[in-house]
């Protein structure tokens, strides 16, 4: 039986558990594409194009999952400078993005200035939408400087940041992250800092990467973890489930979930989280069949499009598509394609695609 957090009824946990481990798996995909259905009753699946920068791969914070991060001093260690951040916005602009993805190492070298100039530097030179820095990046910034929380990604949100990915979850269960990256920041800690950004007015997504060594309950606590916040807040837009990948990591000894169980698993998390409106498929890890399934089995979002993918792809997986791969595949699995902002607002035919127009970026236009 999984360790109960305070605020999950035993009942609430043991009957999730006995779905997600009883309920046959087609069946378990009907219910969860009903729940998809009644939520996005239009038959349509939504994709960003987006590019995924990693500032800096230097990291303290060695998480066993890890093959991305480099200590400091590490030959390969890098920082981008604003010059190289603000040219790939340009090349990703020139293709069609709407949003950057912007994540990093734990690098303590790195002070709030320097964050606040490229939020700035972006906003004034290259404007687009930036979704960045994880609950566990903020943490790092916030502890440097002994500021709350609040105040941090008060500063940040003013800079231009406009929402938050929900990286560093992992398993939102202290005993797990204890196990697999003890440096990390906790679930408690996680769901705090994701809470003040909804608090300030910024939307965040919520993920979960699975396949650790976690139990079966483990996945459901950290589920109904999720949704307890987001019943308080309404700040996620969009759970995302992704399986561990083990190659070129500590943990290389744990064998890579299969496509199964990442089935069941979106779908038992649709189920549950039906106050989180949009499920993304992982095609990144899963590759493009699955990902297809997956469709049918809860989600109603391809993701990213990815013109640059650095984290996932350290670890040996690569799935990375060209747009019209991507229209295809959700046509083929029999929904519209259609291209949305970070807030899933769908883009209207015929406006202009780098225009971000999400509620975010509207407010800081006006
Ligand atoms: S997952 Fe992030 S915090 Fe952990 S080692 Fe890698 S770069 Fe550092």
């Amino acid at each position: 039986m999984a360790t109960l957090a305070v605020e999950i009824p035993r009942g609430e946990l043991e009957d999730a558990l006995d779905l997600y481990l009883r309920a046959p798996l087609l069946e378990l995909g009907t219910y969860a594409d009903e729940v998809r259905e009644r939520q996005h009753p239009a038959g349509v699946v939504t994709y960003i194009v987006d590019r995924n920068i990693n500032y800096t791969n230097i990291c303290v914070t060695d998480c066993k999952f890890c093959a991305f991060y480099r200590r400091p001093k590490h030959p390969e260690g890098y920082v981008l400078s604003y010059e190289e951040i603000g040219q790939k916005i340009d090349e990703a602009k020139a293709l069609g993005a709407v949003q950057i993805l912007m994540q990093g190492g734990h690098n303590p070298y790195l002070k709030l200035d320097w964050y606040v100039g490229l939020l700035q530097t972006i906003k004034r030179y290259h404007p687009i939408h930036v979704h960045g820095f994880s609950a566990s990046e903020i943490d790092l910034i916030a502890r440097i400087h002994r500021l709350s929380v609040e105040e941090t990604l008060r500063i940040l949100h003013a800079a231009g940041l406009d929402s938050m990915p929900g990286a560093g979850a992992e398993i939102l269960v202290d005993r797990v992250r204890d196990r697999i990256a003890p440096k990390k920041i906790g679930t408690d800690r996680w769901l705090e800092i994701h809470e003040a950004a909804h608090g300030l007015g910024m939307l965040t997504t919520a993920t979960m990467m699975y396949g650790v060594g976690e139990t079966a309950g483990d996945r459901i606590e950290h589920i109904l973890r999720v949704r307890s916040l987001q019943a308080r807040t309404a700040g996620f837009t969009a759970f995302i489930a992704w399986s561990f990948q083990p190659r070129g990591t500590e943990l290389a000894h744990i064998p890579e979930a299969t496509g199964v169980d990442y089935l069941r698993t979106v779908a038992v998390a649709r189920i549950l989280l039906d106050n989180v409106s949009n499920f993304q498929v992982s095609y990144v890890t899963q590759g493009p069949k699955v990902a297809q399934v997956a469709l049918r089995f809860g989600c109603n979002d391809f993701g990213s499009l990815m013109i640059e993918e650095n984290v996932v792809s350290a670890a040996g997986t690569n799935y990375i598509m060209p747009e019209a791969e991507i229209r295809r595949l959700i046509e083929d699995a029999g929904f519209k394609p259609v291209r949305r902002y970070q807030d899933y607002r769908m883009i209207p035919d015929g406006a202009d695609p780098t225009v971000c127009t999400c509620r975010a970026c509207e407010r800081r236009r006006t």
